[in-house]
């Protein structure tokens, strides 16, 4: 990380403005809202600056830099439009040890400002660390129209109201879900009414409540990988969430979206690798709801779909904890779209089968005759080291060797790669397709060549002509 990220309380604290004119004007402004004494170096001022000044609102120290000017001041901004000037003002902070903005020159900075969004107490600040700053606005902008404009009365509230929180309620995780609750109820529409006395009478009944703290499970679906098809819910539950047990199939990127102080535990499984058994990730579960904590059970794609949801669930109600259920895109629906496959299309496929190619027991035969109807679109998960076999049996049962197949790898994840060739090859191609790998069988894999459009394609096994 370049840039450590802070708030400074600048109030009765002197800083150094190099320049008066229109610049250096934005950038005295939100220091002085920000209560700090400001002094600045200038040969002219501005009129805005000579109002300042003679209000008394801000101190004109001449126009001759010098060193000792930075002596009493946390830091200094460097805002004039002569960049020998700036220079000199930025080497000899750093020569000074004080931080240094210089504007509009990123070399020229040991600290940079933010975009902000404000709400009162609450703000966010948005950088991209110099690289740029339009984008960065740009972010605010968007930001701007996710947060209420009464967030800002609510944290005020909550400021004042801390203490005596954290007297009533000593433990820290209630602590915490008793503050999530409160945004979430009436004091919020209270809030936004601007209507502080009942926000405040709220938000004493409900600390006053004898509610018993109970944990909870959810079990949450993240998708196929990319972090843009979590589901809102799922977002808010990993980011409420005390502990978070998260399965192999979880994207990175997934997880750095999980609350920083949360535990992460992994209980990951792929064929073949070293995992914690089924049994012992229930027990987990159950442990540690019962400890009173929020826990995620995140899990790629959709937690129903071969993903041993239904088992999670059947202990958690046979233990009396309580659960929700948040679906995510599946590896069939998503890794498809990316792939530009469409499951059905009304020329080629009335239907779409989703199928393990992997059953607990050995024994439990598929039914074949039904898996090699023509018309219809087969998705095998699980299924790439049986793909020789799975090719063969489906053949045997009728199903064209032609078919074309596509083997997709990573799928909607930066790295995703599609091979595409015929069903006779699913072996070849399946051997060589990175894990996790989804089997798509059926004549809509050959409209990805219209169709295609997000990553790369690797190689094709079309038959010789
Ligand atoms: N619950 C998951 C499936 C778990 S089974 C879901 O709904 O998607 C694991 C199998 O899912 C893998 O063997 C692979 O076949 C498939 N899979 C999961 N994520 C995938 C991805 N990003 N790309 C390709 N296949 C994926």
């Amino acid at each position: 990380m370049r840039h450590y990220p802070l708030f400074a309380d600048l109030r009765d604290r002197p800083v150094l403005l190099a320049g008066a004119g229109k610049v250096a004007e934005r950038k005295a402004e939100s220091l002085l809202s920000a209560g700090a004494r400001v002094r600045v170096v200038a040969e002219t001022l501005n009129p805005q600056f000579q109002q300042w000044v003679t209000e008394g609102k801000i101190v004109w120290l001449g126009g001759l830099f010098e060193e000792a000017m930075l002596d009493e001041v946390y830091f200094v901004i460097a805002a004039t439009d002569n960049g020998m000037f700036n220079r000199r003002v930025f080497e000899v902070a750093e020569r000074r040890a004080k931080l240094c903005n210089t504007v509009d020159t990123a070399d020229l900075c040991s600290f940079i400002v933010p975009a902000v969004v404000d709400r009162g107490s609450l703000k966010i600040a948005i950088s991209s660390a110099g690289t740029a700053p339009v984008l960065a606005r740009k972010w605010r902008q968007i930001i701007e129209t996710l947060i209420p404009l009464h967030t800002g009365t609510m944290a005020r509230i909550a400021g004042k109201w801390r203490e005596k929180v954290k007297q009533t309620i000593h433990h820290v995780e209630r602590r915490r879900y008793f503050w999530e609750k409160l945004f979430d109820s009436r004091f919020s529409i209270f809030a936004a009414q601007n209507n502080i006395e009942a926000a405040e009478r709220e938000l004493i009944t409900q600390l006053n409540r004898e509610t018993p703290f109970g944990g909870e499970v959810v079990l949450v679906g993240a998708g196929p990988g990319d972090p843009g098809l979590l589901t809102i819910h799922a977002l808010q539950a990993i980011q409420a969430a005390d502990t978070v047990f998260y399965d192999a199939l979880v994207s990175d990127e997934i997880l750095a979206m999980v609350r920083k102080d949360a535990v992460k535990i992994s209980v990951g499984k792929r064929a073949g690798a070293h995992h914690v058994q089924q049994e012992e990730t229930n027990r987990l579960l159950v442990e540690h709801a019962q400890k009173g904590e929020r826990v995620v059970r995140l899990k790629g794609g959709d937690p129903f779909v071969f993903g041993r949801g239904g088992e999670e669930v059947q202990t958690l109600h046979q233990a009396g904890i309580a659960y929700r259920i948040v679906p995510g895109i599946t590896a069939a629906l998503g890794a498809t779209a990316y792939a530009g496959i469409p499951l059905t299309h009304r020329d080629c496929a009335q239907s779409a089968l989703f199928v393990t190619g992997h059953s607990k027991h050995e024994g439990s035969q598929p039914d074949w005759q039904t898996l090699a109807l023509s018309r219809q679109t087969l998705v095998i998960y699980m299924g790439t080291l049986k793909a020789a076999e799975i090719a063969g049996k489906l053949m045997a049962y009728g199903r064209q060797p032609s078919t074309p197949v596509a083997v997709i790898s990573n799928g909607t994840l930066p790295n995703q790669t599609v091979r595409t060739g015929r069903l006779k090859d699913l072996g070849l191609l399946a051997a060589e397709a990175e894990r996790p790998a989804l089997m798509v069988i059926g004549e809509v894999v050959a409209l990805r060549d219209e169709m295609k459009w997000f990553g790369e394609f690797v190689e094709c096994y079309e038959e010789a002509a």
